[in-house]
């Protein structure tokens, strides 16, 4: 276990009487392998370079670009990391190679054994979190945007509505699963949380529930 979880950036999201303005976590995954999870909009190169450079990393040492969907602010500087292997939802290539990989079934894509990612469609149907073994801070879960923030687990209005769902039932699952299996989560548009003994015992009750099994599972 020697990985170390650091995000570079923290997502945004918020109304604006233009719209919407949001921006994605951006995390850096640093142990045997560097992995770099959701590249921020076009606009970000330069922020993502001092980004990473304040951990003393690279764009050329990155082995791994994972962008958890494909939506434009998750995407915009995958370019930057031409000797990565860049996994975008359920897509897995390399340059002009694509290599298949059975996320739809349920596999989940193996980098090490401290570092996996995983299938958790919901937000859109090709949705991947990363789960990552950490040194010393336990499991964390990057998981864009099945988690649009904290607040969302009281507030089911913000993932369904806010943020959006392409299948809501799928993602509710999805988001019981990471919670069940993770102590931090990194959400999309907003800081990391830890995920607490409530939180866990909240999914437990719901998973016992006979009369809403048929919804949650
Ligand atoms: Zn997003």
């Amino acid at each position: 276990m020697a990985y170390e979880v650091h995000v570079l950036y923290d997502g945004f999201s918020k109304m604006t009487e233009n719209g919407m303005e949001a921006n994605c976590s951006c995390t850096l995954i640093k142990g045997p392998k560097k992995i770099i999870v959701d590249t921020m909009t076009a606009w970000d190169k330069e922020l993502i370079i001092e980004g990473l450079a304040r951990h003393g990393v690279t764009c050329e040492e990155i082995d791994y670009v994972v962008c958890t969907h494909g939506h434009s602010d998750h995407i915009g500087n995958n370019n930057l990391f031409m000797n990565a292997k860049h996994i975008v939802g359920f897509s897995v290539s390399f340059k002009n190679t694509y290599f298949i990989h059975p996320f739809e079934t349920g596999e989940p894509y193996i980098i090490d054994e401290d570092v996996k990612v995983i299938p958790t469609p919901g937000h859109t149907l090709s949705d991947v979190s990363v789960i990552v073994k950490t040194k010393s801070d336990g499991i964390f879960a990057i998981t864009g945007d099945l988690f649009e923030r904290e607040e969302d687990i009281k507030d089911p209005h913000l993932w369904q509505h806010v943020a959006g769902s392409d299948e809501p039932g799928l993602q509710r699952q999805n988001r019981n699963r990471v919670l069940q299996l993770a102590d931090w989560v990194v959400p999309g548009h907003g800081p990391k949380f830890q995920v607490t003994q409530k939180m866990k015992q909240d999914v437990e009750d719901i998973l016992n529930n006979s009369d809403n099994q048929f919804h949650y599972i």
